[in-house]
């Protein structure tokens, strides 16, 4: 069987085999999906991210298929405080149109609101925001990608004009002599990308981390700066003062290629290394040996993830390495660049498609009356009747059920009760709404609070498009269907669209025996929205719309097609044209801004939104870990990964533990001004004795974010994750 291709090995037409991609994170690593005697299993398959690679959670990913535990009704509840009961799709969906009319008729429109994922497929993502501004009509939807990405996004957005994670392909890393790592830890967070690591360090060249803690990755390293969290801009603005001083910045590249510079020269000649050293604590010969390996390499790639990002000043952050990157010439050159590492299997394609509070399909903003026009005329909308600009997600989480705030929630594919920061505050949000639905196909532990819960479909079972790490846009292919009781998140939208407008249901739940797709579709030409009966819970039928909505957007996707991905391993946006190229490699001779030019920005360090003080005397700083995924909703019910991460802890130094009388595997609590989780200790010698760790996948008491800060950046909205003052106590009662 080829990429692409779905055989038909079982009985009759049923597809039994499938090439297709992991659920999780944004390196979509190439998998083979099989149906075998009443079973389905995964297999690694050749994909240009992962060559072969998959990570446990990729491995086990089917097992969540026919867990027990997996939701086929929907779910309701009679009165708050009760019981979730089991209900008939009519009656649940009834219970949502007759809430959200009572909201809207008692609040106004933007009393409804919608949070999405950054795991939806670009379809959801699309159809999502289209249904809350054009069958909700409200200003109200963001998702939690403002958690992962959304300052690099930003950062990107105001440096080059476009945010594209990688603006170049993967393979890229293997060919850098210097690789900058900035708050990131791919050993844990996207295993197979390591290869690319590897392949870098065996032609010689050289790998730095910046990271506080000493992560799998950091140990890869040839060389790693451990960091005070939130001082990492003070040591981008001290490794550009170096390179200025040792005369390592392409002067010809920042003239010809970039504006702005004179300001960021001005405001980096006070970051003398010294100065940086007594902020971060990151020894001067390390600042002076990390600029001179990005300032002499031939190829040099700088990239931030989280650790960079999640801060209140994480765009600047994230803007202080890219003032690095554009200052020693290197994005647009092969084998050189700066990107940001996605986090979430469709964090790239997911915030493109109009799911972000500010935003319209093909990365357009919503305060653009040209761009609005375009997206209303698709619509078959009058442009001024599309909402404005909501607000980013914790500000939009915080607002639920207060005077003037939204009084209904709609949550598909997120579970903001954990991956929330204070998430306490979030959980009383949420219980105070009129009216909370989910559409899930687990019971998260926010589907647990919810009025309506929607059983919905996995991801073997139903297609679409997904954008990994790179722009690559990639085909997610349906193994079976979705089994009795499930619909699809598309099919779901589809009928409440319907239903709100006074319509019968747009669709039919066909349970059908053969392929997904008829071999006209799969192979012919796509239909298109408006022609004849439209099925707007088909995935096909959405993907032919949006890329009608992102056509001359920043992100522009109108020359990809479900076939050109099955024939190239992917299609790389922008790509305006279905006989033209796509774009591997973005910036070779022009950035995407007005007059082509890259901007610099200066930027400050500042502290954390919160400092350590006499009763909070230490750094908290929140991730991930290999086994576990995003808020745990799904890999903590494999049984795989709960053997190797069965519970959260906190990880201290052996010095920290001793002053507290923590021994290993003591359980410990940790207090912040917000709240407090608590775990048994994991003693490291690889975290600064200043700092504590707690992995964030987990709910109950054992909440990372109970204890999180929700200072946010200004500009980005995104939470300050990576930081805020602790005390650790020891746990002495039962
Ligand atoms: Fe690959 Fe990420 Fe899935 Fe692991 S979780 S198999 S790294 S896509």
């Amino acid at each position: 069987m080829t990429d692409g291709a779905r055989s038909a090995t079982g009985t009759g037409d049923d597809p039994r085999e499938v090439a297709t991609h992991c659920p999780y994170c944004a390196l979509q690593c190439g998998m083979t999906l099989r149906a075998e005697a009443g079973r389905v299993t995964v297999a690694a398959r050749q994909f240009p991210t992962n060559r072969g690679g998959l990570c446990q959670k990729g491995w086990t990913a089917a097992e969540l298929l026919d867990h027990p535990e997996r939701l086929t009704t929907p779910l309701l509840r009679d009165r708050p405080g009760g019981e979730l009961r089991p209900a008939s799709w009519a009656e649940a969906l009834d219970r949502v149109v007759t809430g959200i009319r009572a909201v809207q008729t008692g609040h106004g429109r933007d009393a409804v609101a919608v949070f999405g994922g950054g795991g939806l497929t670009n379809e959801k993502a699309y159809a999502l925001g289209r249904f809350a501004r054009v069958a909700l009509r409200t200003r109200h939807i963001d998702y939690n990608g403002r958690f992962c990405m959304s300052s690099a996004a930003a950062a990107g957005m105001r440096a080059f004009g476009v945010d594209r994670g990688l603006p170049f392909p993967l393979s890229d890393l293997g060919r850098a002599d210097t690789l900058l790592l900035v708050g990131a830890n791919p050993a844990e967070t996207m295993p197979p990308l390591v290869r690319w690591l590897t392949e870098q360090r065996e032609r010689g060249g050289n790998l730095i981390v910046v990271d506080p803690r000493v992560t799998a990755t950091a140990r890869h390293a040839d060389l790693h700066l451990q960091p005070l969290p939130g001082t990492d801009l003070a040591v981008a603005n001290a490794l550009l003062h170096v390179a200025l001083t040792e005369g390592w910045v392409d002067r010809e590249y920042v003239a010809g290629r970039t504006t702005g510079f004179d300001a960021v020269r001005r405001g980096v000649a006070g970051w003398w290394p010294a100065r940086a050293e007594a902020l971060s604590g990151v020894p001067v010969a390390d600042i002076e040996a990390t600029a001179r390996a990005l300032g002499t390499a031939e190829r040099a790639i700088i990239l931030t993830a989280r650790g960079a990002e999640q801060h209140a000043k994480g765009v600047d952050t994230v803007t202080g390495f890219v003032n690095l990157a554009l200052a020693l010439g290197l994005p647009g050159r092969p084998g050189s660049g700066y990107g940001c590492l996605t986090g979430q299997g469709n964090g790239q394609g997911g915030r493109e498609h109009g799911q972000k509070a500010d935003q319209l399909p093909g990365y357009r903003r919503i305060d653009d009356p040209v761009a609005r026009e375009h997206v209303a005329g698709v619509w078959g909308v009058p442009a001024e009747e599309l909402p404005g600009p909501g607000v980013p997600a914790y500000q939009l989480l915080d607002s639920l059920g207060t005077a003037g705030g939204p009084k209904a929630l709609l949550v598909f594919g997120s579970n903001p009760v954990v991956s929330a920061p204070r998430a306490a505050r979030v959980e009383g949000r949420l219980r105070d709404l009129d009216l909370l639905v989910v559409a899930d196909f687990l019971l998260s532990e926010t589907a647990a609070l919810a009025d309506v819960v929607l059983p919905t479909a996995q991801w073997a079972e139903e297609d679409g498009t997904m954008t990994n790490l790179e722009g690559r846009v990639l085909r997610r292919r349906a193994l079976r269907e979705p089994p009795p009781g499930v619909r699809t998140d598309l099919a779901v939208l589809a009928d409440l669209t319907h239903q709100l407008q006074g319509g019968a249901p747009s669709y039919r739940l066909v349970h059908r025996k053969g392929p997904l797709l008829t071999p006209k579709q799969e192979h012919g030409a796509t239909p298109e929205h408006g022609a004849g009966a439209v099925d707007a819970a088909d995935p096909r039928v959405v993907f032919a719309e949006l890329r009608r909505a992102s056509a001359g957007g920043v992100a522009d996707y109108a020359g990809v097609s479900w076939e050109r991905i099955d024939e190239n391993d992917g299609v790389f946006w922008p790509c305006p044209d279905t006989d033209g190229p796509d774009t591997p490699r973005l910036f070779a001779d022009r950035f995407g801004t007005p007059d082509g030019r890259a901007r610099f920005h200066a930027v400050e360090h500042r502290p954390a939104a919160e400092e350590v003080c006499a009763a909070y005397p230490l750094h908290f700083t929140t991730g991930r870990v290999l086994a576990q995924y995003q808020s745990g909703t799904q890999t903590r019910r494999v049984a795989a990964l709960r053997r190797v991460a069965p519970e959260a802890f906190v990880e201290l130094h052996p010095d920290l533990a001793g002053r507290l009388g923590v021994a290993e595997g003591e359980p410990v609590r940790v207090v912040s001004r917000r709240g407090d989780m608590v775990a048994p200790a994991r003693l490291s010698p690889g975290i600064r004795p200043d700092t504590v760790f707690a992995p964030f996948h987990w709910g109950g008491a054992a909440r990372a974010n109970s204890v999180t800060n929700d200072a946010v950046d200004p500009v980005s909205g995104m939470p300050e994750f990576k930081i805020c003052a602790v005390r650790v106590e020891k746990v002495t009662e039962p």
